[in-house]
């Protein structure tokens, strides 16, 4: 086994070290038939331990220095009727897991907390911290390396939930789920990055909703602001895996395709490639996946960062990492092949969809990102 490395984010930020994290979770379980859509909750750690531990392998392998547990994300309407598990014997599970995974690949345990549906309801901060603390403290008990306050929309919410997580002396990382028009009360992402920063988050930035262009859209109104402010944290960002441009404020949320028919907007290894290099140059030090991002992405950035991150993953084994497989078809006069063997190739692809009437964005009443005439 490879030396261990330091399971603490922030000495590993403070030494220059470039945290790669891992991908979707819930979104692809979904899709692999472990998780019921709508319900978007975690029983598969109970009910299918293998699949969740071979996702978390696939992460690990592909490259992420993060193991994110499978924990809790949506309790607006629990877990399906059929399933009769009470929230934390779903949670233990997960944690075993992530700590299973952890331990064979010496990875980052992190877990994380969303926003809570009693926010919506009494904006009281004594309920959302109360909620909040239910999914913290079996997060604590099993004593994970890194709190994610992630998939927030509020600033207000986030800074209750900041307090609270900080209370525990662990390493936190806030990211917010907004687009580059700011959280859902018209708060700018610019005073998100100042007010996370000032709440004690060491590490900030934007998870979700968003694809990875957009993001980091959001991310660097957020650097910006954060500059004015003199302050200088970590910046963090893990988009979706799908292409968002007409978003609406709930970002993919309130695309028709969300959540069944999202395919056709998945982005290509060479997209967050790009992707992982844009964010690299704009400072950010940790950066992952979240919905839709599949381990083929996370081995991507690994990748095009792998200077930057010290090694290639475990599994570029598999790789044709300078395309020279692809080239040799080519030399053998194989012409489907031509030009498929180089970069430039594929970085300047813009893969088509094979759908003649599928239209490039969907007339969205709210858009964040493109002007509405647009799509008149
Ligand atoms: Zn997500």
């Amino acid at each position: 086994m490879a030396s261990s490395k330091s399971k603490n984010i922030l000495e590993r930020l403070d030494a220059g070290e470039l945290i790669i994290g891992d991908g979707s979770y819930i979104f692809t379980l979904e899709r692999r038939g472990y998780v019921k859509c709508g319900h978007m909750t975690p029983e598969a750690s109970v009910e299918y331990p293998e699949a969740v531990e071979a996702l978390a392998v696939e992460y690990a392998r592909a490259g992420a220095d993060i193991t994110q547990t499978f924990t809790f994300y949506s309790r607006d309407i629990g877990t399906p009727e059929d399933v009769n598990l009470t929230c934390r014997e779903i949670n233990q599970a997960s944690c075993d897991i992530a700590k299973k995974v952890a331990k064979k690949y010496d990875t980052i345990v992190a877990g994380g907390i969303v926003y809570t549906a009693v926010f919506k309801q009494t904006r009281n901060k004594k309920d959302v911290q109360d909620e909040l603390r239910e999914g913290l403290e079996v997060l604590i008990e099993n004593d994970v390396d890194l709190i994610i306050v992630e998939y927030f929309r509020n600033i207000i919410e986030m800074e209750w939930a900041l307090e609270l997580a900080l209370s525990y002396g662990k390493p936190v990382a806030a990211t917010m789920c907004i687009g580059p028009k700011g959280d859902q009360d018209g708060v700018s992402a610019a005073e998100c990055g100042v007010r996370m920063a000032k709440a004690g988050a060491k590490i900030v930035g934007v998870n979700c909703l968003f694809d990875p262009f957009i993001t980091l859209e959001t991310v660097k109104i957020m650097k910006d602001g954060l500059k004015a402010a003199g302050l200088n944290p970590y910046l963090m960002c893990q988009p979706l895996g799908y292409r968002t441009p007409d978003g609406g404020s709930y970002g993919w949320i309130e695309l028709p395709e969300y959540p069944y028919a999202v395919e056709p907007r998945t982005v290509t290894r060479f997209e967050v490639a790009k992707f992982a290099r844009e964010a690299y140059d704009l400072g950010v030090r940790v950066i992952g996946g979240c919905c839709g991002m599949e381990s083929v992405h996370i081995r991507a950035i690994a990748e095009e960062l792998a200077e930057e991150h010290g090694r290639l993953p475990e599994a570029s084994r598999k790789s044709d990492l300078d395309l020279s497989v692809l080239g040799r078809k080519a030399n053998l006069g194989r012409r489907e092949y031509l030009g498929k063997g180089t970069k430039d190739f594929w970085w300047n692809l813009v893969p088509a969809t094979g759908r003649p009437l599928s239209a490039s964005l969907h007339r969205q009443e709210n858009p964040q990102t493109v002007s509405k005439s647009v799509l008149n």
